[in-house]
């Protein structure tokens, strides 16, 4: 099934497991930043809340707002028993300290699965878990590769890999090229998460039956391009647009339902 095909029937399973729930889960976004990225994302998931019967609610601050000033309002956020879950819409403002944000988050309504007593996975990995699993891509003794080691996607990626008992090797910045070549060839699992367009290419040699996740986003005039060159001679492939920054925006939702349960 391709990632369109797989949310478009995951999003008719939630829509009815939300009908069916006396009380509708209570979502709430809070948002300073101003930037494209961070107005589609946010415009994004209130439209996937809408559509699936959550309750949303966009929280927005001015952009200069002090970092005291948010984790005041994080706090209510923490103790209002209305809101089952929220978000604080990264990246913030240059005055704020993200890492600060992420711990003021109660781990019981972190959505975002970035709180370390977080119960929850953050959600990038989590929507690629959820396809591949849902593909029938195997996991056991496989070897997987992961590029990029951020605290949001490459590091929590290769822990859920590893749980599914993956061979896990994590390249990063200070890798060399030959070094990626080498370790890319015997890939069962590549999951690119670095952030620089085209980074592997067809240079590289694949497995014809590796599986080739693509999280990168680098946008220029002519639109979105992922970290993997397209059409790449592998059995799977994720596209980029549309590929997964909709797993990641449906893993929210799903995490929220867990937290409403
Ligand atoms: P980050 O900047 O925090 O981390 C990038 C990682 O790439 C670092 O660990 C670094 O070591 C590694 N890296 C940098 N240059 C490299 C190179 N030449 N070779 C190998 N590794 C290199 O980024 P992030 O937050 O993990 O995001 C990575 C990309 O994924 C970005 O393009 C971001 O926009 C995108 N992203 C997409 C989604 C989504 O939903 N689709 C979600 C999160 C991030």
């Amino acid at each position: 099934m391709t990632i369109k095909e797989y949310i478009k029937a995951r999003k008719e399973e939630i829509k009815a497991e939300v009908a069916a729930m006396p009380k509708k889960p209570n979502l709430v976004i809070v948002q300073l930043n101003e930037d494209e990225a961070s107005k589609a994302y946010v415009k994004g998931k209130l439209k996937d809340a809408a559509e699936l019967g959550i309750n949303a609610k966009l929280l927005k601050f001015p952009v200069e707002m002090s970092e005291k000033a948010l984790l005041k309002e994080i706090a209510k956020l923490n103790k209002d028993k209305k809101v089952d879950g929220f978000i604080v819409q990264m990246p913030l403002p240059k005055q704020i300290d993200e890492e600060k944000v992420k711990l003021a988050v109660a781990p019981e309504k972190d959505v975002d699965g970035f709180h370390p007593m977080s119960a929850l996975n953050p959600c990038t990995p989590q929507g690629i878990m959820n396809y591949l699993k849902h593909e029938g891509v195997e996991f056991l003794g496989k070897n997987a590769v992961v590029i990029g080691r951020s605290n949001i996607v490459g590091k929590p990626m290769a822990k859920m890999l590893l749980k599914e008992s993956c061979n896990v090797t994590v390249l990063h910045s200070k890798t060399s090229k030959e070094d990626m070549a080498r370790y890319l060839k015997y890939a069962d699992i590549v999951v690119v998460a670095v952030g620089r367009q085209h980074l592997i290419t067809k240079e590289f040699e694949f497995k014809p039956s590796a599986v080739l996740v693509d999280v990168g986003i680098n946008r220029d005039e002519n639109g979105l391009h992922g970290d993997i060159e397209p059409g790449m001679p592998v059995a799977l492939q994720t596209p980029v647009p549309g590929g997964v920054g909709l797993l990641t925006r449906l893993a929210l939702m799903e995490n929220l339902l867990k937290i409403g349960r």
